[in-house]
């Protein structure tokens, strides 16, 4: 994980079996529901390459990993 920069992250919340994000990083939706399942997270937490196409706006985040706050990507996500 330490390859991947911080620029690279995007943080995200989980509520009982939802996955979601405060705000898309591609289009600034607010309040994006995704359609991951928990055991997609479990998958990505292990380090298994997991694509994410968001729903507002059909974008495709390459999570490479993920932690308990952040989905480490293989693009650059914050400005
Ligand atoms: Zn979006």
């Amino acid at each position: 994980m330490g390859i991947i920069p911080f620029e690279n992250t995007w943080p995200y919340e989980r509520q009982y079996n939802d996955i979601y994000f405060h705000s898309c990083p591609y289009c600034e939706s607010d309040y994006v529901l995704t359609h991951m399942k928990l055991r997609d997270l479990k998958r990505a937490k292990e380090g298994i390459k997991t694509l994410l196409i968001m729903p507002c706006c059909n974008s495709k985040m390459t999570i490479m990993e993920a932690d308990d706050d952040y989905f480490w990507s293989t693009e650059r996500l914050r400005k």
